[in-house]
């Protein structure tokens, strides 16, 4: 018998036989916490009114001013729960009627036995008792797992990168990077705003995106089939400002149901790579392609032409008696000459034409679907506008001589450059300042 569960409980007893009410409640009196003892019906009911912290009603039935299944009865209109343990002789059916209705929880016979009565009480108080046991060990539990959530969101919320949990087709929580990235304060903020992640990728050339995937397909497991370098997303912040990311997914179980993705910024390390990149291909001075980008290029350019034959021309040139402009106002601004005229180049081509710095003072123009009229036209162009220019950091006149060609079906890039340069050495010849085309 757990006399435990009686240990904490507090009894309203009624009973109008004197002698029985004091010897009971001595005696349950020693097993529960406390004992409130009625004479009547009547007066039970004022007692339980009075005493909120009654939580087990012990009562005789039949009793003067109210019996006990009426006081039970009233009680029942303000309290569904609390147990009740009759005390009784009788077993007639009405008796058992309202003994149901009043939802009695046990019954102990009259003459109290004590070992009966005890045992009655703990029978009514168990389920209340186990509820409560029950409702502690949930609590405890749902204390646990709150705190481990705590813990994991705050190891998320201390990583540098931008980390999500999702499953394949929700999110289902992501870490502080995150909300301030998107300048949301709440996950739900996000999902109300856009309609999943993938769409705040942006579509460009060489990143993953929505374009690079079937409409279907699940981009969760699309990206982790890619290699690193090709899991490279730009996502735009809340200020609109774009950043790029790789990203790493973690399918953490090995379930294929709970996915940890991690976004590494990588902004600076590409923007230093694209700076790499283009210090390899351009000239420092004028920002034009150098002579191996040019190579590269050109032989594209010309195996492009050998299957299309859409006429690829070239243009040699060369500053006239540079040397002397140099001996007379130095090389610095020499230099600034060679910049002014990469400007006019630039200005004077097609965005599909390229433009290299060939050697100090010598430049090629290869222009694609352009015919060698087309062409001695744009050479003309710059010659008149290298001729034409005027600055105060500039002294003097500036010329340039200008060799023209197109690749015929034989050529290859060292006779086509060797025309160019027999056409340049003749505009020489003949006193600069000229374009000659071969
Ligand atoms: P021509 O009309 O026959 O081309 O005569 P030129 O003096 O221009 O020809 P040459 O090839 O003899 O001299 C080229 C000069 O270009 C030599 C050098 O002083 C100058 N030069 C080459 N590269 C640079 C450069 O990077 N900066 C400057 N300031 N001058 C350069
Ligand atoms: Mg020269
Ligand atoms: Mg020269």
């Amino acid at each position: 018998m757990n006399k435990e569960i009686l240990k904490n409980i507090n009894v309203l007893y009624v009973e109008d036989e004197e002698d029985v009410r004091e010897f009971t409640s001595k005696t349950i009196g020693t097993i529960v916490n406390s004992v409130v003892v009625a004479g009547n019906g009547k007066e039970g009911l004022e007692k339980f009114n009075e005493n909120p912290k009654i939580n087990l009603i012990l009562t005789d039935i039949n009793m003067p001013k109210m019996g006990g299944l009426e006081m039970c009865a009233e009680i029942r209109k303000v309290n569904n729960e609390i147990p009740i343990v009759i005390t009784s002789a009788h077993s007639d059916p009405d008796f058992l009627k309202k003994a149901i209705d009043v939802k009695v929880s046990a019954y102990a016979m009259k003459p109290i036995d004590l070992y009966n009565l005890i045992e009655s009480m703990i029978k009514a108080m168990e389920p209340i008792f186990l509820r409560k046991e029950l409702e502690k060990v949930n609590h405890n539990l749902e204390n646990r797992v709150e705190e481990a959530v705590k813990q994991t969101k705050s190891i998320l919320d201390a990583q540098d990168n931008i980390v999500i949990l999702s499953t394949l087709t929700n999110i289902i929580e992501v870490n502080k990077k995150f909300l301030d990235y998107f300048g949301v304060s709440t996950l739900n903020d996000f999902l109300n705003k856009k309609e999943t992640l993938i769409d705040t990728f942006i579509r460009e050339y060489g990143l993953f995106a929505s374009d690079k995937i079937n409409e279907d397909a699940n981009w969760i497991l699309e990206i982790q089939k890619l290699n690193e370098l090709d899991r490279i997303v730009k996502i735009p912040n809340k200020k609109g400002e774009e950043r790029v990311f790789t990203v790493n997914v973690d399918d953490y179980e090995h379930t294929g149901e709970h996915y940890v993705i991690s976004f590494t910024d990588i902004t600076q390390l590409k923007e230093k790579s694209n700076l790499l990149e283009y210090q390899a291909n351009h000239d420092q001075l004028t920002g034009l392609f150098n002579r191996q980008k040019f190579n590269e290029i050109f032989s594209k350019e010309i195996k492009r032409e050998k299957r299309y034959q859409n006429s690829l021309c070239i243009i040699t040139f060369d500053i006239d008696d540079f040397k002397n402009f140099n001996d007379d106002y130095g090389h610095m601004v020499g230099d600034e000459v060679l910049k002014v005229i990469s400007k006019i180049v630039m200005n004077s081509v097609r965005e599909h034409d390229s433009v290299a710095r060939w050697g100090g003072e010598e430049f090629l123009v290869l222009l694609p679907q352009t015919q060698l009229n087309g062409a001695i036209q744009v050479a003309e162009k710059i010659r008149a506008a290298i001729e034409k220019y005027q600055d105060s950091v500039i002294p003097g006149q500036i010329t340039a001589s200008f060799g023209v060609t197109k690749l015929e079906k034989d050529d290859d890039e060292v006779s086509v450059l060797k025309k160019a340069d027999e056409a340049l050495y003749i505009a020489k010849n003949k006193g600069k300042n000229l374009v000659i085309a071969k």
